[in-house]
């Protein structure tokens, strides 16, 4: 059967009846089926939101009695935690390990904005002075209203999460969209939800594909908000769209994001980063490194030992022990990124590393960890993200060059610099034009730390109080004396 939407409170069927086959990546079987919703479903989630928005009965609550229904929410994930991370591996393909950490991470996530939220209600209105003594003017939040959130497939839990926890924590009410390749734990999710406590019409979820279930959401005039991760292109349409009505939007968008090796530094250091930077969830990652620049003292000696340190990955279902690179998520990204790696040989630049389906592996989106080395930086596997397990390492001979090369590129997501000399890896930190930098590491994630792109990666941060004040508007009071006289018109 297949699974339903959760609208007002309730788990319903789409109004049309739609469904959609759910495939493992590993074995290309379908294993489920979900609910493809259309714009009639989006329209009563949104107007189930609105209606639990303006009656107040959750944004009124206290934002200890919200923390209350978002710490439960957090306890019931963790008691779930081995079925959801089963059904996120065979739904997105990603290794068991990864999964866990995935939805350890969304568990924790409810809890941080339950308690941050609560740390800004307990907080003194901030005063303002606005050089007038006979005003007095403070700050105060307001929860922004009805948030349309959609999200893709590469941390499906974890992606709704972002949004979901500060939302729910901020007082908003949310219609979730998950991507189609990817909803099961979003289902999964709303069970939890509505079995926590949130009252009915304040989470709803909607199932579908983006134009059919995802448009309708953005562009819905009841929407105060739309929160987008997911490509250029859908989030480009989706600021069209709120253009119209001038609704607010924060964009999370693709990346192609650079890892700076200097000489100085460890070779199977850079080596274990470089590969967990671009081969963690099959390089399906916004931030992945996915430009190395190696200084040219050590390139060779590097590019060797990657490729040595690849072919022992272990690759496979992600279910089965000790493996560390399951399938793409899906036939389509498969072909996406074989065209990659096939224009790159159209234009002449051939793997170093990979580049084929691996041998005895003849079903599954499987693809080997592919490297190639001394990329032209005109070439479109340099510029464009792969969103796959492959990897460019090219070199570079200054600092001044390495930040020139890292910088060129219409993306700003992420970065990473690795150096022993920490003042020249705060330089370069501080040099790269992207919003998330890592020295000597790649990719850990932090709940606490801002997250989001400069450039064409996006509008917006999450993650951190940064997250949270995505999701309320913020208003002035300021108070006249009510014993002064104004005497403007009347003296
Ligand atoms: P996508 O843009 O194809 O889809 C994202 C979501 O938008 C899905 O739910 C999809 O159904 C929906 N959608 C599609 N068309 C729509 C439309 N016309 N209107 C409204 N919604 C629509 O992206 P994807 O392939 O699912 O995800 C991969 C992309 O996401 C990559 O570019 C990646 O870099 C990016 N991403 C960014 C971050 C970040 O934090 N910056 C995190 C994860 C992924």
């Amino acid at each position: 059967m297949a699974t339903q939407l959760f609208i007002n409170g309730e788990f319903v069927d789409p109004l049309q009846g739609q469904t959609i086959d759910v495939i493992n990546p590993a074995d290309e079987t379908v294993f489920a089926q979900i609910a493809a919703a259309t714009a009639e479903d989006a329209d009563l989630a949104v107007q189930a939101a609105r209606r639990s928005f303006d009656s107040g009965v959750w944004r009124n609550k206290s934002a200890q009695e919200r923390g209350a229904v978002l710490r439960k929410v957090t306890e019931l994930i963790m008691a779930n935690i081995d079925a959801i991370a089963e059904l996120e591996v065979k739904d997105n393909g990603k290794p068991l390990p990864e999964a866990r950490w995935d939805i350890e991470d969304a568990a924790f996530c409810f809890t941080y904005y339950a308690g941050l939220a609560e740390q800004m209600a307990a907080a003194p209105d901030e005063e303002i002075d606005v050089g007038e003594p006979r005003f007095h003017s403070k700050v105060v939040r307001d929860p922004l209203g009805v948030v349309a959130a959609i999200v893709p497939w590469n941390f499906p839990l974890l992606m709704a999460v972002w949004k979901v926890a500060p939302a729910l924590a901020a007082g908003c009410s949310i219609v979730l969209k998950p991507s189609e390749l990817c909803s099961l734990s979003c289902v999964e999710l709303a069970k939890i939800i509505h079995q926590a406590g949130v009252p009915d019409g304040v989470f709803n979820l909607l199932t579908g594909y983006g134009p059919d279930a995802g448009a309708p959401l953005s562009e819905h005039p009841l929407v105060d908000k739309v929160a987008f991760t997911g490509s250029v292109p859908t989030g480009s349409r989706i600021m069209q769209a709120a253009a119209k009505d001038v609704r607010t939007v924060s964009l999370e968008l693709g990346g192609k994001s650079p890892f700076i090796i200097f000489d100085d530094c460890d070779i199977e250091k850079a080596v274990e980063w470089i590969m967990f930077g671009i081969f963690w969830n099959q390089g399906q990652v916004c931030s992945a490194t996915s430009r190395v620049l190696v200084h040219e003292e050590i390139f060779e000696s590097l590019v060797v030992r990657l490729c040595i340190e690849a072919e022992k990955i272990t690759i496979g279902n992600g279910l089965d022990d000790g493996v560390l690179l399951g399938p793409l998520v899906s036939e389509g990204q498969y072909r996406k990124v074989l065209g990659f790696i096939e224009g790159a040989a159209a234009e002449g630049i051939e793997p170093v590393f990979g580049g084929e389906r691996p041998a005895g592996m003849e079903t599954g989106y499987f693809l080997e960890p592919t490297i190639f080395a001394d990329v032209p930086t005109d070439a479109t596997i340099w510029k464009e993200e792969i969103f796959g397990p492959v990897v460019c390492v090219n070199k570079f001979s200054s600092e001044e060059e390495a930040v020139r090369l890292a910088n060129d590129s219409e993306f700003g997501l992420g970065g990473a610099v690795m150096s022993d000399d920490l003042a020249r890896c705060d330089r370069v930190a501080r040099a790269l034009r992207s919003g998330i930098i890592w020295v000597n590491c790649s990719q850990p994630t932090f709940t606490q730390a801002p997250w989001g792109g400069y450039k064409k990666s996006g509008i917006g941060r999450e993650l951190g109080r940064w997250g949270l004040e995505n999701y309320f508007e913020v208003k002035q009071i300021t108070s006249f004396d009510k014993d002064g006289h104004w005497g403007w018109y009347i003296k």
